[in-house]
């Protein structure tokens, strides 16, 4: 038994794996209407957003983002969080971080909800990703890019980000913390992260990359899934049923390659899918890519959505 959708929940699904994305789809802005751009009349970034949604519904995904259409994961936040600036494309912290007024993503989620007309995930980078990422100018009150007080100051900005979702309907929430899997200061960032998301009802983690050294701590994390990477990396040798089960956390399996084009066959994908339910079981697992698909075309983002779900299904069929 994987999931079981509550009455207000408008997907279509009773039970099977929860089918999801990370997060960035590689759909395009609309900038055809240079005039009405100009004008502002038209923000060419919702018609990406409506392909992307287009694109995840039609292949079946039952968790569906917005897909950061905007830019990527780091630059959409810290352009819009006090304190940062950026200059050259890089993030610099200039002053204290605080809260910005308004939400970055929330136009956009609420936007996405509306015309997916069914759950979305609201998704915010973590605050050591953002941290890291950044450059600490010497004007800032912060040591350096991994003083604790600025991960903490950036975290409750983006504690206010995730209250915004919440307010608007979001029930999942993901912090991306790929910056964990790297060798930073692991115990801080845990801790900055289960402070944001104390209040969320479905809160999930996706960290990429080797996650080997570090899985026992992340299991500290209080989340509802930690979401990893499996196709090039063997994350599934570190995980034991009994050591998620006793913290009640289901894992998150990326099991297509979201930097390589080419796309898996269904059955390769299914035989990856099988390896996770034989050493996790069923009811421990979501389905999902190894990260955001913003670095592939769309065509084949959108075929590896398509045999992710297939495969999925086809896994749901024989354990059933
Ligand atoms: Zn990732």
């Amino acid at each position: 038994m994987y999931y079981e959708c509550e009455e207000e929940d408008t997907t279509n699904h009773v039970t099977g794996f929860v089918t999801t994305v990370v997060g960035s789809y590689p759909t395009k802005p609309d900038v055809s209407n240079v005039y009405a751009l100009i004008k502002g009349e038209k923000d060419p970034f919702r018609s990406a957003i409506e392909e992307a949604i287009k694109d995840q519904v039609n292949a079946g995904v039952q968790l569906i983002s917005d897909g950061q259409v905007r830019a990527d994961f780091v630059t959409l936040f810290v352009r819009n969080i006090p304190g940062f600036k950026v200059r050259a494309g890089r993030p610099i912290v200039v002053d204290r971080i605080t809260p910005p007024e308004k939400p970055t993503t929330l136009d956009d989620y609420i936007f996405a909800k509306g015309i997916a007309k069914r759950d979305v995930k609201g998704i915010v980078t973590g605050p050591s990703t953002l941290a890291y990422a950044s450059v600490v100018d010497e004007k800032a009150p912060y040591k350096s890019n991994d003083d604790p007080e600025l991960i903490y100051d950036i975290a409750d900005a983006q504690a206010m980000e995730i209250s915004a979702l919440m307010k608007a309907g979001a029930k999942i929430i993901q912090v991306d913390e790929p910056v964990f899997s790297v060798g930073v200061n692991v115990e801080i960032g845990i801790q900055a992260v289960n402070k944001m998301i104390e209040a969320v009802k479905t809160p999930v983690v996706h960290v990429c990359g080797d996650v080997r050294n570090i899985f026992k701590k992340l299991l500290e994390l209080n989340v509802s899934v930690l979401d990893h990477e499996f196709t090039n990396v063997d994350n599934l040798s570190v995980i034991e049923r009994e050591a998620i089960e006793a913290r009640n956390i289901q894992i998150g399996y990326g099991c297509v390659d979201s930097n390589d084009i080419r796309v898996e066959p269904i059955e390769v994908i299914e035989k990856r899918i099988r390896s996770a339910v034989k050493k996790l079981g069923a009811e421990n697992i979501w389905i999902d890519p190894d990260c955001g698909l913003r670095n592939l075309t769309r065509k084949a983002a959108f075929a590896k959505l398509s045999n992710m779900v297939k495969a999925a299904k086809n896994v749901e069929r024989g354990i059933k």
